[in-house]
């Protein structure tokens, strides 16, 4: 088997381009197949160096790794325009000048059902000559099977006059010349592939296949992803949150968790199960459990599902990931008292940063936790702080426990005031915890200071 993932590089690799990637690597890795990875580069405009890179390198962080290429679509010019002339030498192919109302005008005459055919004049354009009868059957291991009548068929364009191939025969000459057996694409190609099909016979008739001395190949298998929508149900875009691989990344969400997400996205494993090890997913993973019902790609999902990563992450890999995310080092405390609050890398800095860096500013925090009786339940805390035997969790769960009891007061209103104190807002990691990763004196002096300033 050899699979391909082939993204034209018009910009950053979206949710559906890497979930395209990720079944042809599924699928490779599950079959012990290929994955060739090919950049359609042939709109010079849009297809910049930045963008090529920009794909690589959103492909790189999802771990999803090729065996063959890349290979640039447009460094194989010429070997399409080799292709190309043995389709015209062999008749399979014609030069036309018929235009776009020419097409119109037949199709008046014929009917819109009847597929167009040129007249042959010199300096036009290339059209494949599709035969009149037989049938092009798309077998798609996903849809089955769809017959297009040969008959209802336009002769495709498949060059311009200057002999610079278009995107189907490029597509489908590639295709041919990699040994792709199995094309794993969106749903958006589907319409193209009949045309690819009639390339690849048209090919295969005058032995391109052979080229060579290559044994002759089939057809590819095809399979078409279905579409991927919102949870709103419309086809995804930009407003329903995280686009792009690289917009995934800088919300802080993990590879092995978005692998794991974008796998559910048209493809379950059969038993409901949601949480699926890279693993597990190249064990389980099989096109015929892909499903042709669009896919809805929900970001709290993927959230929930990253929380879960996040939380069965070793301390030393969670650090590891929190420090490059930040750029900042000496995380490990922060990160292990955060590991089971926090989403998201991005989580992280919200909510101990204020722990590292000082207490943040929320005046309605303090409005609310530091009044008269705030500050009486931190004062107290306060000495129970400074008496406390050790400075451990145990121990200071006792100490503030015992100032709970003397006042009679709910948790709250003694924590939240000392967490005002000592982080500013309401929000952080367990207080106990907090306050050992302070360390008695600092948390002492934070104290000192919510205490002076008057609320
Ligand atoms: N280059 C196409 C795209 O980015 C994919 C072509 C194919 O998979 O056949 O959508």
């Amino acid at each position: 088997m050899r699979v391909r993932f082939a993204p034209s590089p018009t910009g950053a690799l979206h949710i559906g381009g890497a979930r395209t990637a990720l079944f042809n690597w599924l699928l490779a890795r599950h079959e012990g197949g290929e994955l060739l990875l090919r950049i359609e580069d042939t709109d010079r405009e849009r297809s910049t160096v930045e963008n090529v890179e920009q794909i690589l390198d959103a492909l790189r962080w999802l771990e999803i790794d090729w065996d063959v290429g890349p290979i640039l679509q447009t460094a194989r010019s010429q070997r399409h325009g080799e292709a190309l002339q043995a389709l015209l030498d062999a008749g399979h192919a014609y030069r036309s000048g018929a235009t776009a109302d020419d097409v119109k005008a037949f199709k008046l005459l014929h009917g819109a059902n009847r597929g167009f055919r040129g007249a042959e004049e010199p300096d036009g354009a290339v059209r494949l000559h599709v035969p009149n009868e037989g049938a092009t059957v798309v077998h798609d291991v996903i849809r089955g099977e769809t017959t297009f009548e040969n008959v209802h068929l336009d002769d495709p364009v498949i060059a311009r006059a200057d002999g610079s191939v278009l995107y189907n025969f490029a597509v489908a000459i590639d295709d041919l010349d990699a040994g792709i057996t199995h094309v794993v694409r969106g749903e958006d190609h589907l319409s193209n592939t009949p045309k690819q099909l009639l390339v690849l016979e048209a090919a295969r008739a005058v032995g391109l296949d052979r080229s060579g001395g290559r044994p002759p190949s089939p057809l590819p298998i095809y399979a078409h992803l279905p579409l991927l929508h919102g949870p709103d149900g419309k086809k995804l875009s930009k407003r329903h949150g995280a686009a792009s691989v690289q917009e995934l990344r800088d919300a802080g969400y993990l590879p092995a968790a978005v692998r794991n997400y974008l796998a559910l996205l048209g493809w379950g494993a059969g038993d409901d199960a949601t949480v699926l090890s890279t693993d597990e997913l190249i064990e389980r993973f099989t096109l015929e459990r892909v499903s042709r019902n669009p896919a809805r790609f929900d970001e709290t999902k993927l959230k929930w599902l990253n929380g879960l990563y996040i939380r069965n992450l070793p301390l030393s890999e969670l650090t590891q990931r929190l420090e490059e995310f930040t750029g900042r080092t000496g995380l490990e405390q922060a990160a292990r008292i955060s590991q089971e609050k926090i989403h998201t890398l991005a989580d992280f800095l919200p909510l101990a940063g204020p722990l590292l860096d000082g207490p943040a500013e929320d005046p309605k925090a303090r409005e609310r936790w530091l009044g008269d009786d705030g500050r009486a339940a931190l004062a107290e805390a306060r000495g129970a702080l400074e008496q406390a035997p050790t400075f451990d969790e145990g121990s200071l769960e006792q100490a503030l426990g015992a100032v709970i009891e003397r006042r009679g007061a709910k948790p709250r209103e003694v924590y939240q005031p000392l967490r005002v104190a000592l982080t500013g807002t309401t929000i952080s990691p367990g207080i106990f915890e907090s306050l050992v990763l302070l360390g008695r004196e600092e948390a002492l002096r934070r104290i000192d200071g919510a205490l002076a300033a008057r609320s």
